[in-house]
């Protein structure tokens, strides 16, 4: 049986505890391709224009996975205790049934680890009847599942690049290479401390700030012109200790883990600037970025938004990030930190 996995959304962040599900259960995985010009026209059809720009890029992947048996679209509700990820990842795969190619079955569970880690073994033992599976399978593949994503996790802020790991992963479940994790090591070193580049801080969501297509390669054009941090390189003890001053918990999985790095980077002298990437329709991100603007402005730090949509045009987005690498550039090497017109014109602003 050859399952269809979008490349798109979830695959970002939880990719690996289903690969390893699934390599356990003996199931072949198939990605879709890399998103390209045809797979975002192919997702605009399809969804309604206010969705935000990753599940309009969702729907073109699923279109793009006609020629396997089933496409696996999951309804991840949460993934840990007392929050809950954003209500457009409870809404699929109905939100998209009208992007599945005809004649293909869409195989789908729910996962939500509010209501404990029996009742998701139990929902995936549902859901492995249909693939006709077992309860011992289905026990051994959530435990390599887990094994996966907690091996992927922990990668995180240990030197592994984010995407070298997933393509390692991908090897893996097409049985390219032997299906053992910890063979796996690092390829790109983490930031180096004593470089003498800009250090320019990327947050969003992972599904944004590797979404190459997308975000018009924003990754690979900042890296050019300085080393790049991630939200994927910060660790979770430090996430989880830069949520500590907010008054209220966060609510949504995601805004967590980009607040939490998102502030640590703002306060790390280290850092020279922070790009906040964002899409249109993110309810999430609505508020998650004005906060870190506000934590920014307090600590005096360059910060730009980019807000991205379908029709976002290369050149403004080039202009920007040329213009913001310049700014930093000139405070960081010519400047210092004083403005030629007094130590701060504005107390309040962040302007450079
Ligand atoms: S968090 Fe924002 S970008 Fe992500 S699915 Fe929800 S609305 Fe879309």
């Amino acid at each position: 049986m050859k399952i269809g996995f979008p490349r798109a959304l979830f695959y970002y962040d939880y990719f690996p505890f289903w690969a390893g599900f699934f390599h356990s259960l003996d199931i072949k995985v198939v990605t879709s391709p890399p998103t390209h010009r045809q797979i975002m026209e192919q997702g605009l059809k399809k969804v309604s224009d206010d969705t935000c720009l990753p599940l309009k890029i969702l729907a073109g992947h699923i279109q793009a996975l006609d020629k396997v048996d089933a496409i696996f679209l999951p309804r991840m509700v949460s993934v840990e205790a007392d929050t809950y990820n954003c209500p457009k990842f409870l809404g699929i795969p109905e939100s998209l049934f009208t992007a599945v190619p005809a004649g293909i079955p869409v195989l789908t569970v729910t996962l939500n680890w509010r209501k404990g880690r029996r009742q998701i073994l139990k929902d995936l033992q549902v859901f492995g009847l249909q693939l006709g599976k077992g309860k011992a399978d289905i026990q051994k593949a959530f435990t390599l599942g887990q094994e996966w994503q907690k091996q992927y996790q922990d990668s995180s802020g240990a030197g592994w690049d984010f995407e070298e790991t997933i393509r390692e992963i991908e090897k893996v479940t097409k049985g390219l290479t032997k299906p053992q994790m910890s063979t796996l090591t690092p390829s790109i070193p983490k930031v180096q401390d004593t470089t003498d580049r800009l250090r320019i801080a990327l947050v969003g969501h992972s599904y944004l700030t590797h979404e190459a297509y997308g975000s018009q390669n924003l990754l690979g054009r900042l890296r050019k012109k300085a080393e790049v941090d991630l939200v994927q390189h910060v660790k979770q003890e430090e996430v989880d200790t830069n949520l500590l001053g907010l008054r209220k918990k966060l609510f949504w999985n995601h805004a967590k883990q980009i607040f939490g790095a998102g502030n640590k980077f703002v306060r790390d002298p280290k850092i020279d600037g922070v790009i906040y990437l964002s899409c249109f329709g993110c309810g999430t991100d609505s508020m998650v970025q004005e906060l870190l603007a506000r934590y920014a402005r307090e600590q005096h730090k360059p910060y730009m938004m980019i807000t991205l949509d379908e029709h976002s045009g290369e050149a403004g987005l080039v202009t920007r990030l040329e213009a913001f690498i310049d700014m930093v550039e000139r405070r960081k090497v010519h400047e210092g930190y004083v403005s030629a017109y007094g130590e701060c014109l504005d107390r309040d602003s962040n302007a450079l």
